[in-house]
């Protein structure tokens, strides 16, 4: 097995991001800002937070966090965004979720400005990835994408993986990731499949796949049996067992393979804090 090192691709793309920022420091004599709301103390979004805060202070990106109450009406998290979506100090806005009450999250998403949506889960920049019709025209436009999705695409570019023609499967069809990451590896032309828990024969469609990402959140839910030989496995999966954290792919039973993977930690995950603060840069470049 081949691995994919997330941390390291991650480490050379933070310090070009870090370099952009002086440039603009230099030019704009501003810091490119994200501001970050964590509505409650969720122990697993405090330590995210922590996380998106620090990376951006190492890369001299300005953080502006708010911590509103457990409490807080949907209509207290909406005047907030409003506020900040007024602010000229402000280019990014992340809401960590899921909020406390995660039914009214779509709403408070769709109140961010789409100039501001560091998420890419805003309608309006979802519209705008499912419109595209080329990868270049998603860069070249600097389309606000979904951090996770964006992350395994680069993950892939940077590993010289090539994605034309090849068969992908993507089994989860979250907004935050399946959907997102379908629609960005169509336009990077792979023939993709989108596969949920109500997908059949979904053993044979993995089987037959050059490309497999698993996005479903079932710890080591996939085996050999659904991988082919030079299969290129994707594992998005972030799964918290009582024997520690592991993916959605059984690594051990995939290992002697010969095939090129991601591990679970060390793989997407770093890429996801990295692709943020990408999307802050793109912001600030939408907003000036
Ligand atoms: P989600 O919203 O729960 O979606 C899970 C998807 O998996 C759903 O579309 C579901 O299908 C599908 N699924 C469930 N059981 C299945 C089965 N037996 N066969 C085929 N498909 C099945 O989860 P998510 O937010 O997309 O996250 C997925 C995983 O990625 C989680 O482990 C999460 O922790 C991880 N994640 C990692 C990062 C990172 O930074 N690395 C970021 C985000 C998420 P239905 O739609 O039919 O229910």
């Amino acid at each position: 097995m081949k691995l994919i090192d997330g941390k390291k691709i991650s480490n050379e793309l933070r310090l070009g991001i870090k370099d952009q920022v002086k440039k603009i420091k230099q030019e704009a004599g501003k810091f490119p800002c994200l501001a970050t709301i964590l509505v409650g103390q969720n122990p697993a979004s405090q330590v995210y937070i922590k996380s998106k805060i620090k990376a951006c202070q190492e890369a001299g990106i300005q953080s502006l966090h708010h911590n509103l109450d457990e409490n807080s009406s949907k209509e207290d998290i909406i005047s907030l965004i409003n506020e900040l979506n007024k602010s000229s100090e402000v280019d990014g806005i992340l809401l960590q979720l899921p909020l406390p009450n995660n039914e009214y999250a779509q709403d408070c998403i769709n109140a961010i400005s789409p100039l501001k949506d560091v998420d890419g889960l805003h309608p309006f920049n979802a519209g705008l990835l499912n419109l595209s019709k080329s990868w270049d025209e998603i860069i070249k436009k600097n389309i606000l994408v979904s951090c996770t999705p964006l992350g395994v695409i680069y993950l892939l570019h940077k590993s010289n993986i090539s994605i034309e023609g090849k068969t992908a499967i993507v089994i989860g069809r979250s907004n935050l990731v399946g959907k997102p990451l379908s629609m960005l590896l169509l336009a990077n032309n792979a023939t993709v499949t989108m596969a949920h828990s109500k997908t059949k024969n979904l053993k044979e469609m993995c089987k037959n796949a050059d490309i497999v990402i698993a996005a479903v959140g079932n710890p080591k839910f996939l085996n050999k049996d659904f991988i082919k030989d030079r299969a290129t496995v994707i594992d998005v999966g972030i799964n918290r067992t009582p024997d520690g954290l592991c993916g959605d792919v059984d690594f051990n039973s995939v290992k002697d393979m010969n095939i090129t993977m991601t591990p679970v930690p060390g793989g997407v995950g770093p890429m996801t804090i990295t692709m943020l603060l990408e999307n802050t840069l793109k912001a600030f470049k939408k907003g000036h």
